[in-house]
C-alpha cells in the first residue's frame, strides 16, 4: 500500500484503540472499524497489522461523528445482525431486537406439525427480520412467506434485504397495507402461520429509552393508551385468514401476557401459550385454531 493511500501509517489495531478513546466504548469501536474495513467479522483479527486507507479512516470518523451525536450504532453502520442475517437498517425501520430472534424459532417448531408447502405471513415486517429468517432457515421451496407493512419505506428496506438472502428470496412476497388489509380477499383461510412483532408500547410509557424515542420510527412502536391497539386487530381478525390448526404468534410487552392471552381465547384460539424471551420475560403469545 502506498503512503498516499494509508492514513498516517495507522494500523487497524491502533485505529480501534483511537476510536475507542473517541467513543468511550471498545465494542462499538471494534464494530465501526470492522465495518469500515469491509471485513466480515471473522476476518478482522487477521488484518490488525495492515494499514488503514484514507478512505476507511474518513468512513470511521464520519461514523464516530454520527455516533457521538446520539444516533444508534446500528443506523450509523446501516446494518445489524439478526439470527443468520446481516440486515440493512436505517431510520425507515425499527432496529431488530435480540428478544425477537426467538420468534422464527417458535414458528419453525410449529411447522413440523403441518404438511408443507407452508404459507406464512410476517405482518409488520419492518427490515424483514422475521420473515426473511424463516426463508433463509427453512428448506428452500417449503414455504412462501408474505412480508407486509403499512410503511412503504419499510417494505423497500425488506425488499433490499431479501436480495441479500439469495435464492430463498424467490419465495418472498411483499405487500403494503394495514394488517390484513395488505392481502387479497382470496387469501382468507390460507395461512399456516401468521407471525407479527407489532407495535405494542403504550403511548405514554415512561420506560422507553430516549434514543429509541428520538431515532426510531414511532409508527413501529406505539399502539394507543394500553399498547394493545394493533394486537387487538391482529388477534381478532387472524382466525379468518388461517387454515384449520393454523397458528398465530405475536410478540408483546412483558406486562401484557394476561391481556393478550385473553384476546386469543376470546377470538377462538386453543392451545394458547405464553413464551418467554432470552431474558426470561413473557414476550410472545401463540394460539392455534381448532382442527
Ligand atoms: N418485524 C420487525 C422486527 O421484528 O424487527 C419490525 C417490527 S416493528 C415493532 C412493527 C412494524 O409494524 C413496523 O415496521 C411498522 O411500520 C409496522 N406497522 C405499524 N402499524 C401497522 C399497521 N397498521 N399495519 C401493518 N404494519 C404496521
Ligand atoms: N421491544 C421494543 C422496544 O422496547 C418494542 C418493539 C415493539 O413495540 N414491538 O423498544
Amino acid at each position: 500500500m502506498s503512503n498516499e493511500e494509508s492514513s498516517e501509517h495507522i494500523s487497524w489495531r491502533n485505529m480501534v484503540l483511537q476510536t475507542a478513546d473517541m467513543v468511550g466504548d471498545k465494542v462499538v469501536a471494534k464494530w465501526l472499524c470492522e465495518h469500515a474495513s469491509g471485513c466480515e467479522p471473522g476476518e478482522f483479527p487477521a488484518i490488525q497489522d495492515e494499514l488503514v486507507t484514507n478512505r476507511a479512516a474518513v468512513h470511521v470518523h464520519d461514523m464516530v461523528r454520527r455516533y457521538l451525536a446520539g444516533e444508534p450504532v446500528q443506523y450509523v453502520m446501516g446494518r445489524w445482525a439478526f439470527r443468520h442475517l446481516d440486515l440493512m437498517v436505517d431510520k425507515r425501520v425499527l432496529i431488530p431486537r435480540p428478544e425477537t430472534e426467538l420468534l422464527p424459532e417458535i414458528v419453525m417448531q410449529h411447522l413440523h406439525h403441518l404438511a408443507s408447502p407452508h404459507v406464512i405471513a410476517d405482518m409488520g415486517t419492518g427490515s424483514g427480520a422475521i420473515g426473511l429468517s424463516l426463508l433463509r432457515e427453512l428448506p428452500v421451496g417449503s414455504a412462501t412467506v408474505w412480508l407486509t407493512d403499512v410503511s412503504e419505506d419499510a417494505i423497500n428496506v425488506a425488499r433490499a434485504n431479501a436480495v441479500g438472502i439469495g435464492r430463498p428470496a424467490t419465495h418472498a412476497r411483499f405487500a403494503v397495507g394495514e394488517w390484513f388489509g395488505a392481502f387479497n380477499e382470496s387469501m382468507r383461510g390460507s395461512f399456516h402461520v401468521i407471525v407479527s412483532n407489532p407495535p405494542y408500547i403504550a403511548d405514554a410509557d415512561p420506560e422507553v429509552d430516549e434514543s429509541v424515542l428520538q431515532w426510531e420510527p414511532h409508527m413501529a412502536l406505539f399502539a394507543g393508551n394500553d399498547g394493545l391497539r394493533d394486537i387487538r386487530v391482529i388477534v381478532s381478525e387472524a382466525p379468518q385468514w388461517l387454515v384449520p390448526a393454523g397458528m398465530l404468534i405475536v410478540e408483546m410487552g412483558y406486562t401484557q401476557a394476561a391481556a393478550v392471552s385473553a384476546l386469543f381465547e376470546s377470538a377462538g384460539f386453543v392451545e394458547v401459550r405464553v413464551h418467554n424471551d432470552i431474558a426470561g420475560k413473557p414476550r410472545f403469545v401463540s394460539g392455534e385454531l381448532p382442527h
